[in-house]
């Protein structure tokens, strides 16, 4: 008789939106190089979008092992999912979860090891719990917002929340164990502004402290030496937990080693527009400011101007990713002031997307002005360019204050749009104090680097997922 332990198979189910979907098919792959089989388990709505704008049926055809499958999100065809999130969540708790358990217990195609799942569908925990599979929660956001999520009832029980938008948001936080010294009222998620503890928001990320610790290990997109003051705090409530990151980047550092000819998987959503590499490589070395607000912010036609006069005024070249969908409103394209249109065909260029990595790790960029969103923070560190933060919501407006104030990376400029605030803020990281959060940079991209080489913590840290999910596939192999 054949003794040979099948190999451990796992299904991946990400929550239902492109980034998250983006970093666990990333997750997906470090799985397949490391042996694993994995069954992804997307809704319909993304298994149609996978299919239409992604390589991902090319791209994983070297690894026999994978698998995509899906089963219904519960909502109409028309529905704008990601724009109504709170509506997808319910829907998916109502709608998705028994179609979940009859997935899993149908084996799918064979015995499963583990589930991979992320934490915000907390109903993914009861269901494997019901039918007996270990679970691995995976969350896509910085561990600092993650533990802001777990402190939620702290902050409710201190007082420190609720406040409102328009109450004084320099107040210090005192309850968010770990980030004391540096955390204000501005600094927390943009939801918290409310002035309701009822808020669904509320709600729904308080949970994060009792659903993470329920399953075997947590899966974080960071690395230890960026987030070891939260890390340890989080590993009280939370012991297992796995960091891995940055995912981009150790998902190339990996095909590097297995001297694949794969591109790292393409996350645009949008065609890239490379003719910005041409133009980035006629320009000094550290002397373009890119300037993108990632996918899903949109500006008024108010912030677009500040924004233009005051990357104009700086005197500085820049890069700008100006989406087709980031503008409210119509017709702003044909009032253009002439000093703004001159100013950028002297020292900018913009384009409606960029091949983002590539221009991070250009030598002609020196600075970014961002949204504070996860991956391009994550981006920026791991290429060594420091940033301008102008976070738009959610766990942005948290990242941004850690740039500045934990990790001395660049300047946060939330709640202001001000042209004469943009441009004071574009001279000071691209002049005034370039060479000091360069060499910061420098120092963080190092260590970011580090933590990918054989014997580095995510290093170490993937390994032992991949050891762990092993160990127990043979578990459910014996019983
Ligand atoms: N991105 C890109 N080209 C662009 C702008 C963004 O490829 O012109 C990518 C970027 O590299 C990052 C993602 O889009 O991986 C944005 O993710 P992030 O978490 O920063 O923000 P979100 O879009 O989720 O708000």
């Amino acid at each position: 008789m054949d003794q040979t332990p099948a190999p451990a198979r796992v299904v991946m189910f990400p929550l239902p939106l492109q980034g998250p979907v983006n970093s666990m098919l990333k997750l997906a792959e470090l799985l397949c190089i490391g042996g694993l089989q994995i069954t992804f388990l997307v809704t319909d709505d993304i298994h149609a979008r996978l299919h239409r704008h992604s390589n991902i049926q090319t791209r994983f055809q070297s690894y026999p092992g994978f698998q995509i499958r899906s089963i219904p999100d519960g909502l109409p065809e028309n529905h704008p999912r990601g724009a109504k999130f709170m509506e997808l969540f319910e829907s998916l708790r109502t709608k998705t979860k028994p179609l979940l358990k009859e997935f899993l217990q149908s084996g799918g195609g064979g015995p499963i090891s583990c589930v991979i799942a992320d934490a915000v569908l907390g109903f993914a925990c009861d269901v494997a719990d019901d039918v007996g599979i270990p679970i691995f929660h995976v969350r896509t956001i910085s561990a600092a917002c993650l533990w802001v999520f777990f402190s939620l009832p702290m902050l409710i029980q201190s007082g420190d929340l609720p406040f409102k938008g328009d109450d004084d948001l320099d107040v210090p936080i005192k309850s968010v164990p770990g980030m004391e010294r540096y955390l204000r009222r501005r600094d927390l998620p943009s939801f918290c502004r409310s002035g309701d503890i009822a808020d669904p928001h509320i709600e729904m990320y308080k949970m994060e402290a009792t659903e993470n610790p329920r399953a075997s290990g947590l899966i974080l997109n960071t690395f230890e030496e960026l987030e070891a003051p939260i890390l340890s705090k989080m590993r009280n409530v939370c012991p297992n937990i796995y960091t891995i990151g940055p995912l981009h980047a150790h998902l190339k550092a990996k095909l590097a080693a297995t001297a694949s000819s794969l591109p790292a998987f393409s996350n645009s959503l949008w065609e890239e527009d490379r003719s910005c590499v041409a133009w980035l490589n006629s320009q000094p070395p550290k002397s373009v400011l890119y300037v993108s607000f990632g996918s899903l912010a949109t500006v008024t036609r108010d912030q677009l101007m500040e924004f233009w006069y005051g990357l104009v005024n700086s005197g500085q070249r820049f890069l700008w990713v100006m989406r087709p969908d980031s503008v409210d409103g119509k017709d702003w394209e044909s009032r253009i002031p002439v000093e703004l249109s001159q100013g950028t065909k002297e020292r900018g260029y913009v384009v409606g997307w960029a091949p983002q990595e590539e221009v991070l790790a250009h030598p002609a960029v020196g600075g970014f002005l961002t949204h504070s969103g996860w991956n391009s923070t994550l981006e920026s560190v791991y290429e060594g360019v420091p940033m301008i933060c102008w976070p738009y919501f959610l766990d942005q407006q948290v990242n941004s204050r850690l740039v500045e104030e934990e990790w001395k990376l660049g300047l946060d400029m939330k709640d202001s749009c001000d042209r004469s605030v943009i441009e004071e803020s574009v001279r000071n990281l691209m002049e005034v104090r370039k060479e000091e959060f360069l060499r910061r940079a420098d120092e963080m991209a190092k260590s970011a680097k580090a933590s990918l080489s054989e014997g580095g913590s995510s290093y170490s840290h993937l390994d032992r997922l991949i050891q762990d999910i092993k160990t127990k596939s043979a578990q459910v192999v014996r019983d």
